[in-house]
């Protein structure tokens, strides 16, 4: 097919792709960008389909099915609490599928009776790269599912020279880089390069603790893009090129928002190791003697009298599976005159947007999530703030406490609220491993239970009133 043609019909899809793009940065917009995405995404298929006549329609079509199966199966059997390592191995299949298409036309036009000229420099660099960064991608993403999966300890490794090696293997990997672009026809360098680039991706993601996994995911989400950017060069693909930058440049950003909302620099969640900090105070001295545990009957009585109710969930609201309970309490309270509104925090949750997703399978409207920078200043004037689940994005100890292994990160401010229930199961600390002062404060209720149970409990006895 005539190469303008196919090359409008990429113009038109990573048209479709940014402004895809721009309608997932809000919910409002988020259903039409998906859709504008998928569209972008058909065309491009279709015309890379009608561009590309080396690979028969049979092998297309049998990858499809079976990936379709896969793809299906698992959309309905992974629960949401799975969908961070979901995210890994969807992020490690792309950048293995960037560096084997990149090694197959290094292969395919190296062959003595090749089809395809002879490759120029600027590919089989292009092509070595791919391999480079795809395999750290894959192997990297298969340490973070097994990490989150709990197939392998998720704890981090304090060996330090583990750094060096993996500095040292880089090394090697990039020498091997150059001596592969150089001699393409060599494949015994294609290998050896993707074995050494594979150590590199284990040993980089293996020394960190599960607890950074999410902002390794959103790394290596970027990473990803970049393979399949230099595949795009590899296969002289335009779309590829483009679509990979995208992704690579909103893994980079999205690495970095997560980043300050736990106030950690990169550096630090890469080579530096989480452990909850000795020198913070220990649970019985924060707790001893001042939690003040209520019944749903006491929270329905405090409801009653309030006007202003702010809801604040956290990681249990997903693992109770809890939005259609709190929903339902949102529009009980709303018929009974009160204003209800929800606090997300950015990293709420295991993976960025985790409550937002929830409370939008809920069918909570948009227009009720307030986020930190808006609700925080309003919290005084809150009589209600109920924590369903959440620990860490309300734990004080963040402003207080500058040993902590969270001072510093952002918290929603809701121990300022005149009054505070929190429903989780026990005293037991969140992510982070510390107490949390605001499970002891005067103005706080705990409700001991499951978030949607005690939300229920809540309902029923408002109920009953
Ligand atoms: P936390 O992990 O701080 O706390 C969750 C709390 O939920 C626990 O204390 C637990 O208490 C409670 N819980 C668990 N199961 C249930 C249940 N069935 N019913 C009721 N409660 C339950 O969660 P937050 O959302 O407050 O904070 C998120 C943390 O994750 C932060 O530290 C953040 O930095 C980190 N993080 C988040 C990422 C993201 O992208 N969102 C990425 C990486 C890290 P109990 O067992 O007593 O019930």
């Amino acid at each position: 097919m005539n190469a303008a043609i196919i090359n409008l019909a990429y113009l038109l899809a990573v048209t479709l792709f940014i402004l895809g793009l721009k309608g997932l940065s809000h919910p409002r917009t988020a259903v039409r960008g998906n859709q504008l995405g998928a569209t972008g995404m058909l065309i491009a298929i279709v015309a890379t389909l009608l561009d590309r006549q080396i690979l028969s329609f049979e092998w297309i079509l049998l990858g499809m099915v079976i990936g379709s199966l896969v793809g299906a199966v698992m959309a309905v059997r992974v629960a949401m609490t799975a969908m961070p390592q979901m995210v890994a191995l969807l992020n490690g299949f792309g950048g293995a599928a960037s560096a084997l298409v990149a090694g197959a036309n290094l292969v395919e036009s190296t062959l003595p009776n090749a089809q395809l000229p002879a490759p120029l420099l600027q590919l089989t660099i292009a092509a070595a790269v791919s391999s480079l960064i795809g395999a750290i991608t894959f192997w990297g993403s298969l340490v973070a599912f097994a990490k989150l999966q709990g197939l392998i300890s998720e704890n981090p490794l304090q060996v330090s020279f583990l750094h060096y090696i993996n500095g040292l293997m880089l090394l090697v990997a990039i020498g091997l880089c150059g001596i592969l672009a150089l001699n393409p026809a060599v494949l015994s360098y294609y290998w050896a390069l993707l074995v050494v680039a594979s150590l590199v991706g284990v040993l980089l993601v293996i020394p960190i603790g599960g607890a950074d996994m999410p902002v390794v995911i959103a790394l290596l989400n970027s990473y990803s893009g970049l393979a399949a950017a230099a595949t795009g060069f590899v296969l002289n693909n335009n779309a590829l090129i483009i679509t990979g930058s995208l992704v690579g440049a909103s893994g980079v950003i999205l690495t970095t928002i997560m980043c300050r909302a736990m106030n950690r620099s990169l550096r630090n969640v890469l080579f530096g190791v989480w452990v909850p900090s000795e020198a913070g105070p220990k649970a019985e001295d924060v707790y001893a003697g001042k939690v003040k545990a209520a019944s749903p009957e006491d929270v329905a009585l405090l409801l009653e009298g309030a006007r202003s109710v702010v809801i604040v969930p956290g990681y249990g609201m997903a693992v109770a599976q809890a939005q259609h309970a709190v929903r339902d309490l949102m529009q009980i309270l709303e018929k009974q005159g009160i204003t209800v509104e929800f606090a997300i925090h950015p990293v709420a949750g295991r993976m960025p947007g985790h409550m937002n997703v929830l409370l939008a399978e809920a069918d909570v409207p948009y227009d009720r999530l307030k986020e930190m920078d808006e609700i925080n200043p309003r919290f005084e004037q809150v009589d209600v703030a109920i924590v369903i689940g959440a620990n860490d994005v309300v734990n004080p100890l963040a402003r207080t406490d500058p040993n902590s292994p969270i001072a510093g990160m952002p918290i929603l401010d809701v121990d300022k609220a005149r009054s505070v229930v929190v429903i989780k199961r026990s005293l037991s600390p969140g992510f982070a491993g510390i107490p949390n002062p605001l499970f002891a404060a005067d103005n706080t209720l705990m409700l001991f239970a499951d978030a949607r149970e005690g939300v229920q409990q809540i309902i029923a006895a408002l109920k009953a009133k």
